[in-house]
């Protein structure tokens, strides 16, 4: 939906002048407030007749709590609270956010007040705001909510405190603890809320697997390398994977133990990995359906590097193309499909030749097409095992090829191979067995 036709539905909802509320959506948007988000605080500073009512909210279990509750009342333990800025209207703002459990589940929350929560508490919130969240309630603490800390602590069946591993944490997540090795990291300039400001960006890594991160005020810490243990960092999509991001209210110290990186990236089902949204290093297995059009030998504008038909830029027009290779090939594992994008040395293997030999033939036939036809013959219809970065966005998955290996190309074929060689026998069962 484009942002007119959310104002215009919250206009209509709220009975308010829709380009007042445009203008603030769009004030709320700028400072990257998700759009469900932006529409709850404008429905909650116009005062949404749906969910305000006369009568007092109900009590509710936090299991039961669904995005159709308007308000409700809720007691719970705090798992994590974590501070972030957020710039609303103009004016910058603190908020807390983290997990709330229950006996019967756990809920995400957002307080727009300081009531002061710390991992661990007990509280009971009276008034609590419901809104939705992609697809899952969540609880918005805010200055009509009545707040009060109990003295005989719930038990929930969950862990007190944010610890995570880099493959659990997702787009989404607060208040996330982690302990992570530095393993890439350079300071940039960018071009800030504030105008010029400088911060770290690069990728960490621990025993689970790898993400990429930005740290908003450079931390020595991360600077020299680590490894360092990082205390409330929030994670949020940047270029369709999930990001840790390390703020001015994350706490950054040395870590005296020595990350044992992990080598090895997670396995999904190609269905389980887009679902998630974006997964910064994966693995999936999938049979190879079909190579697109824009594969082969292509042509990239000089100014903006993105592909170009028939020596046109969408952007600057009539350019001199620069020659490039890559594959857009088509994966399913039966569980859905994601377009895998291979880089000019992924090309280059599974073409059999190099950029010039791709020209070479390219010449000979007079047609450039030929390049994609003999990749398309090399690789459709075989099993493949690709690793990568896979960003899901409104026209589907890419998953950004590092590895892309036939399925058949495991250690145990190879040693198979190696063994029949040696002894000069096919002696297939000996071996399987
Ligand atoms: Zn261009």
């Amino acid at each position: 939906m484009e942002l007119d036709d959310h104002a215009e539905d919250l206009a209509s909802d709220l009975g308010v002048d829709k380009e007042e509320v445009k203008s603030d959506l769009q004030n709320l948007i700028e400072y990257s407030v998700p759009i469900d988000e932006a529409k709850g605080s404008l429905r909650r500073k116009y005062g949404d007749g749906s969910s305000g009512g006369g009568s007092a909210p109900s009590s509710k279990e936090i299991g039961e709590i669904t995005p159709e509750d308007g308000n409700v009342t809720v007691t719970g333990v705090v798992l994590t609270a974590g501070e972030r800025s957020i710039r609303y209207q103009g004016s910058d703002h603190v908020i807390v956010e983290g997990k709330l459990a229950g006996e019967t589940g756990v809920i995400d929350y957002t307080a727009w007040e300081d009531f002061g929560l710390s991992p661990g508490d007990t509280i009971t919130a009276g008034n609590a705001g419901v809104r939705e969240w992609d697809g899952e309630p969540e609880l918005n603490l805010g200055e009509s909510t009545s707040l009060s800390f109990s003295e005989e602590p719930l038990d929930v069946p969950h862990e007190i405190g944010g610890d995570a591993q880099l493959a659990d944490v997702q787009t989404g997540d607060r208040a996330v603890n982690v302990e992570v090795a530095v393993l890439e990291c350079e300071r940039r300039t960018i071009d800030g809320r504030d105008g010029e400001t400088e911060i770290l960006s690069g990728v960490f890594g621990d025993e689970s697997g790898r993400l990429p991160f930005t740290n908003w005020e450079p931390a020595p810490a991360i600077e020299e390398g680590g490894p360092v243990r990082i205390e409330n960092a929030y994670v949020q999509e940047f270029r369709g994977v999930p990001e840790v991001n390390v703020s001015e209210f994350s706490t950054v110290s040395e870590l005296e133990r020595e990350i044992d990186v992990g080598t090895d990236s997670t396995t999904m089902e190609i269905g389980d990995a887009v679902r998630t949204g974006g997964v910064y290093d994966v693995c999936v297995v999938g049979n190879l359906i079909a190579v697109r059009d824009g594969s082969g030998l292509i042509q990239r504008c000089p100014e903006c590097y993105r592909v170009i038909q028939k020596g046109q830029c969408r952007t600057h027009g009539e350019v001199d193309g620069i020659d490039d290779l890559r594959v857009k090939a088509i994966l399913d594992d039966g569980t859905g499909t994601v377009t895998a994008v291979l880089d000019d040395e992924l090309t280059e293997q599974v073409y059999g030749g190099t950029l010039e030999d791709a020209l070479e033939q390219a010449r000979e036939a007079m047609d450039q097409e030929v390049v994609a036809d003999t990749i398309r013959e090399r690789i459709v219809g075989r099993e493949y095992r690709v690793r990568g970065h896979l960003s899901v966005d409104e026209y589907g998955a890419n998953l950004d090829a590092e590895s892309f290996k036939e399925r058949d190309d495991d250690p145990e074929a190879r040693a198979r191979a190696f063994l029949q060689e040696i002894d000069g026998v096919d002696d297939r069962e000996g071996v399987d067995a």
